[in-house]
């Protein structure tokens, strides 16, 4: 579903990613983790390329593109609406209500009809557990709330891959485990996911493969069992014993 190849990511003179090669198969969950600064979040924009590669070859669902060479950007807004983003602040539109929230991607990117996104927005609404929520504001719903409205948009578009990028580390600890269900109940449902996260016992539960980034690389890779409880590299061990 998704493979990146020889990824590279510069802002001026720093490098951020260096040589990033990722696969990633329909319906797997992959988790990744690392120390502030790694790249983390660097690699998951540059899967919908909110941040445009330097260089390399991001594919999803059979859609590539070659950044050694000039990309068109109608093929990137094309490309980008195979993945869904989930953000740390989740960026709802704090004028609309949830229900609003949740319709405007279709409505306005896709050109949907109008109650037939109602119609699925309302669904969705009601997976995340917010359907007694749809007219309510951000600002009269709790972080966890407006996070899994936050999915609930993301999903609303219908997308081949969700990425989320830290989407519990803004949260009040008690708030977290509601987002974290949502999140599960989507990999059992078959989506495939890209984590970034420090939530390890989700990374334990959740993940089909876990994969460690150190200074934009991959350091290591592997089933959670075998990288929580097995680390190879003195950095990954490092790492983990620092987070534990
Ligand atoms: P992580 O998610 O692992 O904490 P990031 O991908 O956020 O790491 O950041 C990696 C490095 O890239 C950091 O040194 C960060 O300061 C830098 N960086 C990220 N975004 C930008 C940007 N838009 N402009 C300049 N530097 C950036």
């Amino acid at each position: 579903m998704i493979s990146v190849k020889s990824l590279y990511k510069q802002f001026g003179d720093l490098e951020v990613l260096k040589g990033i090669d990722l696969q990633v198969e329909q319906g797997k969950v992959v988790v990744v983790i690392g120390p502030s600064g790694s790249g983390k979040t660097t690699l998951l924009r540059c899967l919908n390329i909110l941040e445009k590669p330097t260089s390399g070859i991001v594919e999803i669902d059979q859609q590539s593109l070659d950044f050694s060479q000039k990309v068109p950007s109608g093929k990137i807004a094309d490309f980008r609406r195979l993945t869904g983003m989930v953000f740390q602040n989740y960026n709802l539109f704090p004028h609309m209500t949830a229900l609003q929230n949740v319709m405007e991607g279709p409505i306005t990117v896709k050109k949907e009809e109008k109650a037939k996104v109602k119609e699925r927005a309302i669904s969705l609404l009601h997976k995340v557990g917010l359907g007694d929520k749809l007219d309510f504001y951000p600002f009269q719903l709790s972080g966890g709330q407006q996070q899994r409205v936050g999915i609930a948009r993301a999903l609303a578009m219908e997308p081949k891959v969700m990425l989320f990028d830290e989407p519990t580390s803004a949260l009040d600890p008690e708030l977290v485990g509601e987002v974290l269900r949502v999140m599960k109940e989507l990999a059992h449902e078959g989506m495939t996911m890209v984590v970034v996260t420090h939530e390890m016992k989700f990374a334990k539960e959740v993940a089909d493969e876990v994969i460690f980034m150190d200074d934009g690389k991959i350091v290591e890779q592997g089933e959670p069992k075998e990288i929580f409880e097995n680390p190879i590299t003195d950095r990954t061990k490092q790492f983990l014993r620092l987070i534990e």
